[in-house]
């Protein structure tokens, strides 16, 4: 006998309604369970459909957030409550863009709203960049959590030294990762194939290059904390880098003094030789990059800062050059979105969807990254997503947005299945949910996540 959960007796009455206003969220990331929570909160009735490429949710949460930060992934509790409401239908495995198109969607529902995040990298620009052996950060973290096209990412970690250009969160993720010992990353949730690759890792020397100083430095005092308690790392600094560095401390906010007073205070200690060693480097821009079958060596241009406000002060070349030799490349310099379907208005230039606070044009809108740019944390993709929902609220009642029927996920279906689409609905969702639960259970992991997207579809039809 099928078990049917009172929700979903629910969501089939409330789901035939006619005239409920019918949404359709693209991306189950945050922007996009934020949005439909506070939608079906402030809504009196309303259908919310969510929309997502992959056959599993939460976007970045799942697939960007470090395995060793569990506890950034509380939110998905949050977004279960969504997920489960009757009025919100998940329908995995569906990409815009491929199955259904940006006018099936217009045409089904009163309001699309757009939140299908960042999934491309910004490059450096240089030579060399196509080389063996340079890996985007991106795909690092894609292979280390588990994205299904990032699984089979060719990395070699048999030479002593990485080169990791950027200084964000996601650069100093993925130092820490390939830092950190085994031992700790193996209670994470990291995948079993990225743990045995990291086991046999030869990796001792991490350089984390800035093209600014420590003052611009965009890592967090407790992303640099976590970097100085690692156990069988030490932490170097070029004592050139910090020259009048302590001079700026007392005009400086409280944040920016307690991470330079970090930072100068690590400088200033002995160092007790470990095994791995961590190594923040400024002022350096990646040039070139040179090797014969993989990478060898990267040749840096040596910056100066130019500009009066002295946490805003521009990298500039000078004719300084310095090189580094690495066996592993890893430019961490920003992600950037794309334009997944033609008639949706994109800015290629800054790389996210035109929009007038939020509003792209009549019924469309957009939150997230793909609205606001690739920056930002949890905490302010909410701040937005709540913000795009106002404004979507506040129109539906003033524009009567919602006045004509649609059909919803009525007109959607049969596009889909004339494509021979195998969606994925919540409790399909929950299927896979629980076997990475049960297979991570075995490995004393918190969940070893399924992979491949074909054995995801298998796992939620069964
Ligand atoms: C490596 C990394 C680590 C991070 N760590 C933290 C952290 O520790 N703490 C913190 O607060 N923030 C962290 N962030 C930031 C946080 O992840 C973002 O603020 C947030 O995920 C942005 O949400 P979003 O919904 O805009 O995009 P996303 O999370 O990217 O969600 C977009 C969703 O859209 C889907 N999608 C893409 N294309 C299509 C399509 N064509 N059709 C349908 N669906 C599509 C994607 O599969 C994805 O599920 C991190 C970010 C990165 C990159």
């Amino acid at each position: 006998m099928t078990f049917i959960r009172p929700c979903l007796l629910l969501k089939r009455y409330f789901g035939s309604k006619p005239n409920n206003p019918k949404i359709c969220i693209v991306g189950a990331g945050p922007a996009g369970f934020y949005a439909a929570q506070h939608l079906i909160k402030k809504l009196k009735s309303c259908e919310v459909d969510i929309i997502e490429k992959l056959p599993v949710p939460f976007g970045l949460v799942r697939f960007g957030v470090a395995p060793d930060h569990p506890e950034v992934k509380n939110v998905i509790n949050t977004f279960n409550k969504v997920g489960e409401n009757p009025f919100v239908r998940f329908l995995g495995n569906v990409t815009l863009g491929r199955d259904v198109s940006l006018r099936d969607l217009q045409n089904a529902y009163h309001v699309v709203l757009l939140t299908y995040g960042a999934e491309k990298s910004k490059t450096l620009g240089i030579p060399g960049e196509h080389l063996a052996n340079c890996v985007e950060a991106r795909r690092i973290v894609g292979w280390y959590n588990g994205l299904p096209w990032d699984k089979n990412l060719k990395i070699d970690l048999s030479k002593e030294v990485v080169a990791i250009f950027g200084q964000g969160n996601v650069a100093i993720d993925v130092a820490r990762i390939l830092l950190s010992p085994v031992d700790e990353l193996k209670k994470t949730d990291i995948t079993q194939y990225a743990l045995e690759a990291l086991s046999m890792s030869k990796v001792k020397r991490v350089f984390l290059v800035g093209r600014r100083g420590p003052l611009q430095a965009a890592y967090t005092i407790k992303e640099l904390r976590e970097m100085l308690k690692l156990k069988t790392c030490s932490t170097i600094w070029r004592a050139e880098d910090f020259k009048g560095v302590a001079d700026h401390i007392p005009h400086l906010a409280r944040p920016k003094k307690r991470i330079t007073e970090l930072m100068l205070k690590s400088l200033n200690e002995p160092q007790t030789p470990k095994d791995k060693e961590f190594r923040p480097i400024f002022f350096r821009s990646p040039l070139s990059i040179s090797g014969s079958e993989s990478v060898e060596k990267v040749v840096m241009g040596i910056n100066k800062l130019e500009g009066d406000n002295i946490l805003e002060q521009k990298a500039v070349l000078t004719d300084g050059m310095e090189e580094l030799n690495a066996g592993l490349i890893v430019p961490s310099i920003g992600y950037k979105s794309i334009q997944v379907d033609e008639n949706i208005p994109f800015d290629g230039a800054r790389g996210l969807v035109k929009n007038n606070n939020f509003r792209v044009n009549t019924g469309l809108y957009v939150s997230g990254w793909l609205g606001t740019g690739p920056t930002g944390v949890i905490l302010t993709t909410m701040s937005n997503a709540f913000e795009v929902a106002e404004n979507i609220i506040e129109d539906i009642q003033s524009e009567h947005l919602a006045e004509d029927a649609k059909g919803g996920i009525e007109d959607i279906t049969p596009i889909l299945a004339l494509k021979n689409v195998q969606t994925v609905n919540w409790m399909g969702w929950e299927k896979i949910n629980r076997h990475e639960q049960f297979e991570g259970n075995k490995l004393g992991k918190p969940r070893e996540k399924v992979v491949d997207i074909e054995k995801m579809l298998a796992i939620a039809s069964s």
